[in-house]
């Protein structure tokens, strides 16, 4: 099939598929690509973090989306459409398994060798398992971020504080609009000036310069009034950084999220034009690699110093700090992971980022579901902070969505009251809700998710697989086990579950059974590991959790 450029999701209430469950996973297909940075490549972010394998995989997930009944499930392995199994009506529709290599051969070179041969795709955390919604997925995680920090460090806000970041991309694109909004100013340093614009006409950035003094100017102007600011600067971090750095002003925040990950295709060099970086990666794709980790470790060592000479400092998930430390720089952990830093007590309550998205199409059922929030639950008093200032300052991108960090009850609770909306007609149709592979119960990930837990269990990854095989049995409608590919994004396993409210009895039995598992796993697993809040959470909701540790415990002191 040609290559497909403008994918737009399925709006109203008319049905391609022989149900809502199968139209709804069509339509958040087509929604990742409505929403992708390169869909003309099946491209949704992070380099190359695809919705599909390739075209023909797509047409065939499609086809079959359309033809399934609600009896079967389709199989689907990176991307690639395998076949249509009978199963049974509470079977989910589609089951995913994204990028897991074994072992010894999970490498970044391996993965690309594998990846050009189009034997596997990485799905990112939510591209494969079509759950982005564009940038406001990872919104409120990057402004939940900002706010930690402000209450941690400066007294509850950032006004007058001065962010420096980098990338602008699928992801990195929601860092200036999260800055805004914690009342701070922020430049963001992108090399791909046409990212730039992309902010800028999706109402997430405000300004752009390829000036460093301008920029730094109107960061000096904007810290004098204590005004929030959003800035793009067109340059190269690994340039921008150290020159910062040099001139002895020091920001009261640093991090950076370009595609640090991939050396190859994401994170482009010094002294590389947009031009003749496309062209050395198919020539010298090794020299390319080498020249990424050299600017990578200058970019680094730039942190490393801001965070000497004060500065909050964290890696925002791109894996930058271990490509510096095999680049050489020793001390490149000394950096904090953000959700180490900042998340994991949310995270100990199940409490990550869920997210709506209305099938319709139709903005008013996310209104209808925001004005509920804010009117009728009083004591969620962060959450309706946040459906405030996303209303107020959150474009809609693709099919209509929110956004909101739920947690354990709080996710299902809402779910059942949505489903009956659908159900009444208050809706203009069926609701997904979804969640990121960034979730309690969800993910491993050594050095993004659950790096240092309280137990050292970092690296163990029964986790998200138990957490899969769980929302299979709880009737979830998509279920999806992702790898990083190895060194590529990391070693790293995940699994992102999606459920249908389409306002019927059954759906309910689906959210009721799903929603709950799925948080009610995440809490035994940072109880487990020994998080007081996890404990507290799994008492307070009379959880099953079977505290073998604490028995353990006792033993040991009985003896
Ligand atoms: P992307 O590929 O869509 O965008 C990366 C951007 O970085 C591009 O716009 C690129 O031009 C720019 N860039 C590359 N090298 C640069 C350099 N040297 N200087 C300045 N800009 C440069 O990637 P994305 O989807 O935005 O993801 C970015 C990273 O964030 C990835 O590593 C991804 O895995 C990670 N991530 C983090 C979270 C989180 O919750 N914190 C969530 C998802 C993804």
């Amino acid at each position: 099939m040609d290559k497909q450029t403008s994918i737009k999701a399925g709006r109203g209430n008319q049905l391609r598929c022989k149900g809502w469950r199968q139209e709804a996973l069509l339509r958040m297909l087509e929604n990742v690509l409505e929403n992708g940075e390169r869909p003309e490549e099946l491209i949704v972010y992070a380099a190359l973090g695809k919705a599909a394998r390739n075209w023909t995989s797509y047409q065939e997930i499609v086809r079959s989306l359309q033809e399934m009944k609600i009896d079967e499930t389709l199989v689907i392995q990176s991307g690639k459409p395998i076949g249509i199994f009978k199963t049974h009506p509470f079977a989910p529709i589609v089951i995913m398994a994204n990028c897991n290599v074994v072992g010894k051969w999970a490498e970044s070179e391996y993965f690309y060798e594998l990846e050009k041969k189009g034997l596997i795709a990485w799905g990112g955390l939510t591209a494969g398992a079509w759950q982005y919604i564009g940038s406001q997925g990872v919104l409120q995680g990057t402004y939940e971020v900002f706010s930690a920090i402000a209450s941690q460090f400066f007294r509850g806000d950032l006004k007058g504080r001065f962010i420096l970041t980098a990338g602008l991309g699928g992801m990195g694109g929601a860092q200036p609009l999260a800055g805004f909004m914690a009342k701070g100013i922020i430049l963001c340093v992108e090399v791909d000036e046409q990212r730039i614009d992309k902010r800028i006409l999706s109402g997430y950035l405000q300004r752009k310069t390829d000036s460093l003094d301008e920029a730094l100017t109107w960061v000096e102007l904007a810290k004098q009034k204590q005004k929030a600011l959003s800035i793009g600067l067109v340059g190269n971090a690994a340039e921008i950084y150290p020159e910062i750095l040099k001139r002895n002003i020091i920001p009261d925040i640093v991090t950076d999220q370009t595609a640090a990950h991939d050396l190859l295709n994401g994170y482009i060099p010094k002294g590389y034009t947009l031009e003749s970086i496309q062209s050395a990666r198919l020539s010298s794709p090794e020299q390319v690699q080498k020249d990424a980790r050299l600017s990578i470790a200058a970019e680094v060592e730039a942190m490393l110093e801001f965070k000497q000479k004060g500065s909050i400092v964290f890696d925002n998930g791109n894996n930058i700090r271990s490509q510096a430390f095999q680049a050489g720089v020793a001390d490149a952990f000394q950096i904090d992971i953000f959700t180490e830093a900042f998340l994991r007590p949310l995270f100990s309550k199940a409490v990550g980022p869920f997210r709506w998205i209305a099938l319709s199409g139709n903005p008013a059922d996310i209104e209808i579901i925001d004005d509920y929030i804010l009117n009728e639950w009083k004591e969620h008093q962060s959450l309706r902070n946040w459906i405030n200032l996303a209303k107020q300052y959150v474009p809609i991108e693709g099919l209509p969505a929110r956004i909101g960090w739920l947690g354990h009850g709080d996710r299902t609770k809402l779910a059942l009251t949505v489903n009956q909306m659908v159900q009444q007609g208050i809706l203009h149709g069926p609701i997904a809700f979804s969640r990121d592979h960034l979730d309690a119960g969800a993910m491993t990930h050594p050095k993004i998710m659950t790096e240092n837990m309280k137990d050292g269990s970092d690296a163990i990854s029964d986790w998200p697989l138990l957490n899969a095989m769980l929302n299979c049995s709880s009737m979830a409608d998509l279920v999806a086990i992702h790898s990083g590919g190895g060194g590529y994004m990391g070693y790293m396993t995940s699994a992102g579950v999606t459920v249908i409210a389409d306002g019927t009895k059954e759906a309910e039995w689906r959210i009721s059974h799903s929603l709950n598992n799925d948080t009610a796993l995440g809490v035994m697993r940072y109880a487990d590991a020994g998080y007081k809040e996890a404990i507290t959470t799994a008492k307070n909701h009379n959880l099953q959790w079977i505290d073998l540790t604490e028995k353990e415990r006792l033993s040991w002191v009985e003896n």
